[in-house]
């Protein structure tokens, strides 16, 4: 789970995002790995915001105001290495609107700050890449309790079907 929804104070601003709803819920049926990628590849609380950039087969990472802090090289070393240690999970709940774990509508900006396209953040995208039938959702895909029952079904079938391939 995106680590700021557990109320931990690592957003770029310093602030809190704090879902106790959302967290309540996921506490009652699931052990939680809370993961920030902006932090994990060393950024600090708080930082600057950053934006994706360039184009579709070369994604760039930069601050959304100072184009000159570029971590896509970071990011991209990370979004390799992070999610195969991640083969516990049994889901993701992602935060939304976020370059990193946005799991959709992240714009891409061109060098003339236009949008380009809407996609999903970097880590979100790696996470998808490494693990393409996991159940995820970000916090907005979670808001109602139909929606919470719809997704404990869907993490429990993955978890039961992952439970048969180890034994067989
Ligand atoms: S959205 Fe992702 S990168 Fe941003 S603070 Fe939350 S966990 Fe960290």
């Amino acid at each position: 789970m995106s680590r700021c929804l557990l109320g931990d104070r690592v957003r770029y601003d310093g602030e809190i995002k704090y879902e106790p709803v959302l967290l309540d819920f996921i506490q009652q049926h699931f052990e939680i790995i809370g993961v920030c990628p902006e932090v994990e590849i060393g950024l600090s609380t708080p930082r600057p915001p950053l934006q994706l950039g360039g184009s579709l087969q070369a994604i760039k990472m930069t601050g959304r105001d100072d184009p000159s802090i570029d971590i896509t090289e970071a990011m991209q070393n990370y979004c390799n290495q992070r999610p195969p240690q991640l083969n516990s999970i049994c889901a993701y709940i992602f935060k939304s609107r976020s370059p990193s774990c946005g799991i959709k509508d992240i714009p891409l900006f061109n060098s003339q700050g236009e949008i380009l396209q809407t996609i999903q953040g970097v880590f979100a995208h790696a996470i998808i890449q490494q693990y393409p039938e996991l159940p995820i959702s970000d916090e907005n895909g979670l808001a109602s309790r139909q929606q919470k029952n719809i997704f404990l079904d869907k993490v429990n079938a993955y978890h039961t079907l992952k439970m048969r391939q180890l034994l067989e």
